[in-house]
């Protein structure tokens, strides 16, 4: 498996650290209630197969982290699901061991080196490597990095109730020990943009503050989308939500939102979750968009 992708913006790198690749993944079940036939017979040539099967019933999503190197600064986004986790009622995350942190090392970054980790969300496969267990507790993988997310959704989770199955667990070992720690900014996107060259950009609806993250360097730009969109199918039908996406309209208008600023600014569109080289470009065609894998 190539696990490291490595891209130019401006003056920064930005390198790929694969955590999972899940290979098949029911359209039905990530997609459910759609007129799927877009990826059966009225397939974009741009969704090639390491998107899907060819009869259209299996996707393939990757769960990765991005590594940002601006020369001042090493920055992670997004942690994946982490080792060791017990997401009992998640089975594709419960107790993972994967060699993440060896991949890292790959990628030449020890997890001392990291300043910032920038968190698009606080669900499941975006906090996991947050923690490391000790021994006897969850403690700050990263032990010099600031932590970095939403204030509004950072408090909306820790009230129970409102955690989705399948990241249920996910705030008590992956969040809470950041904050208790000391190491976490918990920010107002709308008003504080603490890391430079980086701009945060409110995209609520696949959670309920969800964040997607700009990069500008060198008149050049980046997106981190997070989960606006899980698969190149989206790029296609943007009024498609996921199966995890928790207020639907919302996510629908920040899915738009998120592929127009990709397109108006030439940006590169770090995906979360698309497999291949999880990065493109969106360009816009025949009054919608298409994906150009980078
Ligand atoms: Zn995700």
């Amino acid at each position: 498996m190539d696990t490291i992708q490595r891209y130019r913006i401006g003056n920064a790198t930005v390198t790929r650290v694969t955590e999972l690749i899940l290979p098949e993944v029911p359209s039905d079940f990530l997609f459910p209630d759609r007129d799927r036939t877009i990826l059966t017979h009225d397939r974009p040539h741009w969704i090639g197969s390491e998107n899907t099967s060819a009869d259209g019933k299996n996707l393939a999503l990757s769960v990765h982290s991005w590594i940002v190197q601006t020369g001042r600064h090493t920055i992670l986004i997004d942690t994946g699901a982490g080792n060791g986790k017990s997401r009992p009622l998640n089975p594709l995350f419960h107790r993972l061991d994967t060699p993440y942190l060896e991949r890292l090392a790959a990628a030449g970054v020890k997890p001392a080196d990291v300043d910032f980790v920038l968190i698009t969300h606080l669900h499941v496969d975006h906090v996991g490597w947050n923690t490391v267990h000790d021994g006897s507790r969850w403690v700050p993988t990263f032990p010099n990095a600031r932590y970095v997310f939403s204030d509004a959704e950072y408090r909306f989770y820790a009230d129970e109730r409102h955690v989705q199955t399948p990241s249920a667990g996910v705030f008590a070992d992956s969040v809470q020990p950041v904050v208790d720690a000391g190491q976490a900014l918990l920010i107002d996107a709308e008003n504080q943009q603490p890391v430079d060259g980086f701009t945060f950009h409110k995209t609520r609806g696949h959670s309920f503050d969800h964040l997607s993250i700009g990069l500008v360097s060198g008149g050049e730009h980046g997106l981190f989308s997070g989960d606006v969109m899980h698969h190149p199918v989206q790029v296609a039908q943007p009024g498609w939500n996921s199966v995890f996406c928790e207020f639907q309209d919302d996510a629908r208008r920040s899915r738009l939102w998120a592929l127009n600023f990709a397109a108006d600014n030439r940006a590169t569109f770090f995906s979360s979750h698309f497999p291949g080289t999880s990065a493109g470009v969106v360009e816009r065609h025949d009054g919608g968009f298409v994906w150009i894998p980078r």
